[in-house]
């Protein structure tokens, strides 16, 4: 079974590597293969072009065990959410282009855009930014371990966690692919969204499906404008810029954003100068 493990690793690794979700010696990824065996990738090298001996195992103090190579100097961060969720068998931490993106914008990933994303992802969590490698950005992570599978850390990269390392990977690749779709929809200058009947609609798919959804659970919830997460988003300091869903409370710059006020105002502006010409 390790051996099997230790392939998977250098797969997944291989896929980061060629999407460009890792340049460098960038990004981790962990397997816990019992109560106090994780295995994980080394420090300083190449996702890309690992073989499975170059793996290092380590006990869930952090205390590496075996492997000639130095561990991952994030294991931390891999540990804290592995003793938090002892469900989760594995960890990828990597910085995807499109989704760091939004971590360097402070840019809050947008509900209501795509059903996919709504069911297998819902409100993506943003967590502050901390030194990497530290317990402090470890610690980031237990207010959202419950309520998500995969988090953009603000100004670093992402991470997520699942029960094999291609379902911790999985959700990576389509956090990303998401902001990717984002972007080249903005850049033609309009994003559709959905109503909020179109995400309940999605809610119910999802709650059939037995995927857990806070916006199901928590009281008080917009469904449509990331709320589940709001204290930790604006005190990491993110809000809406480019992507301001219809029914936004506030952008998270103390700005409250009124859309139809808005639209009526240049409405107006409109009738006057036609009136005019
Ligand atoms: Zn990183």
């Amino acid at each position: 079974m390790l051996e099997q493990i230790k392939k998977e690793i250098c797969d997944i690794g291989d896929r980061i590597y060629k999407k460009g979700f890792a340049t460098g010696n960038d990004g981790n990824i962990s397997y816990r293969l019992n109560e106090n065996e994780v295995v994980c990738t080394p420090t300083m090298i190449s996702k890309g072009f690992m073989t499975p001996d170059d793996l290092c195992i380590v006990n869930m103090n952090g205390e590496q065990i075996a492997g000639k190579r130095k561990m991952t100097s994030e294991i931390k961060l891999h540990l804290t959410l592995m003793k938090e969720l002892p469900e989760v068998k594995s960890v990828v931490h990597c910085h995807p282009p499109y989704a760091t993106a939004f971590g360097i914008a402070r840019e809050l990933i947008p509900l209501g855009v795509m059903p996919e994303i709504e069911v297998q992802l819902g409100e993506v969590p943003i967590v502050h930014y901390a030194i990497p490698g530290s317990q402090e950005l470890a610690d980031t992570i237990l207010p959202i371990a419950h309520k998500s599978r995969v988090c953009v850390l603000a100004n670093h990269g992402t991470l997520s966690w699942g029960d094999t390392v291609e379902h911790a990977y999985w959700w990576t690749e389509m956090l990303d692919g998401y902001c990717r779709l984002l972007m080249l929809a903005h850049n033609l200058g309009n994003v559709g969204y959905f109503s909020r009947q179109d995400i309940q609609d999605l809610l119910e798919l999802k709650k059939r499906w037995n995927v857990a959804d806070p916006r199901t659970s928590m009281e008080g919830i917009d469904i449509g404008d990331n709320d589940v997460f709001r204290d930790l988003w604006e005190k990491a300091g993110f809000g809406h810029r480019a992507f301001v869903p219809p029914g936004t409370k506030s952008n998270g710059f103390g700005n409250a954003v009124d859309l139809d006020a808005i639209t009526d105002i240049i409405a107006e502006k409109v009738a006057k100068k036609l009136k005019e010409n």
